[in-house]
């Protein structure tokens, strides 16, 4: 499962001699401390984000060591030209009860980086986000599996709001210098990659209109009432089976008809109805309509 969270430029800094002991792992020629540009990266935390998601905090450590040597773009852009800073370090700190990733990067002094450079400096390229992997996310209440139970996350369940917990980290891709802020607020980036799996609830609930969640809801009512009527149609199904003694008992009979579609359950209970009204006139086609119960032990004793 692939995940997209945002994250921010935290401080910047001329890299330091131990600090250039390790970008040089990463350079394929060595650099002195001119020539890099050194700053740090707020990755992932492990706190509520806004799609009441949160990442476990022992996922952080294996994240941290798995975004080392990866590389920072901007916009977006997969092609090798843009991938211009580079993670060198990476450490899990703890603020205020809240664990995060802390790395640092570096990228050259290059002329074309001047302009990426000037706009850390000055603030302006101070949202990235990050993609990495993820095999499991759980659910924050029960702790099975997201999905699997009937919690939804961003909804409070006895005064606990549910949240999927992202955990067992397999990959870090990158982060990303993000050109237009607001972009990240959509989440359209984690679905198009493929990203976490909603329910339609969730997704109306998240990016519907009032009209849309009101008309959503009016679908839900509609649907519990076809529900309803689909029970009432297999128990009168059922009971005709067992008036024309098909030699299955009560529970065999329910299971049985249970497959069918509520198309051919109707066909079914109205061609039993008929074959009931023709061999015991006397028994109303439905057993369980007024005063059946009667007339219904007669039938049996014939
Ligand atoms: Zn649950």
């Amino acid at each position: 499962m692939n995940i997209r969270k945002a994250a921010s430029v935290a401080s910047t800094g001329t890299p330091d001699a131990q600090q250039l002991k390790k970008i040089n792992l990463y350079s394929k020629t060595p650099l002195n401390a001119e020539q890099v540009y050194c700053f740090s990266v707020r990755l992932c935390d492990d706190q509520p984000d806004r799609d009441f998601e949160r990442f476990d905090t022992d996922a952080l450590p294996v994240l941290a060591e798995l975004f080392r040597g990866k590389t920072g773009i901007v916009d977006h852009d997969w092609s090798a030209e843009r991938q211009i800073a580079r993670v060198f370090d990476t450490e899990v700190l703890c603020e205020n009860g809240a664990h995060y990733i802390r790395a640092w990067c570096y990228l050259l002094r290059t002329e074309k980086n001047a302009d990426l450079i000037a706009e850390i400096e000055g603030g302006i390229k101070k949202e990235v986000s990050v993609g990495c992997a993820v095999k499991s996310t759980v659910c924050s209440v029960c702790g099975k599996p997201y999905g699997s139970c009937e919690h939804r996350k961003g909804l409070v369940y006895d005064g606990q709001l549910c949240l999927a917990v992202l955990r067992d980290p397999a990959d870090a891709y990158e982060f990303s210098f993000v050109a237009v802020p607001a972009q990240r607020e959509a989440g359209v980036m984690k679905k198009a990659e493929g990203g976490v799996c909603m329910t339609l609830q969730e997704l109306v609930s998240k990016s519907g209109t009032p009209d849309l969640c009101d008309s959503l809801n009016a679908l839900e009512r509609e649907a519990q009432f076809g529900r309803d009527c689909r029970k009432a149609m297999l128990r009168e199904t059922v009971s005709l089976g067992l008036l024309l003694d098909f030699g299955a008992d009560e529970a065999v009979l329910q299971k049985a008809f249970s497959a069918l579609s509520s198309a051919e359950l109707s066909v079914l209970k109205n061609g039993m109805a008929q074959k009931a009204a023709a061999l015991f006139p006397s028994t109303p086609q439905l057993p369980a309509a007024k005063g059946a119960s009667g007339t219904l032990d007669t039938a049996y004793i014939i």
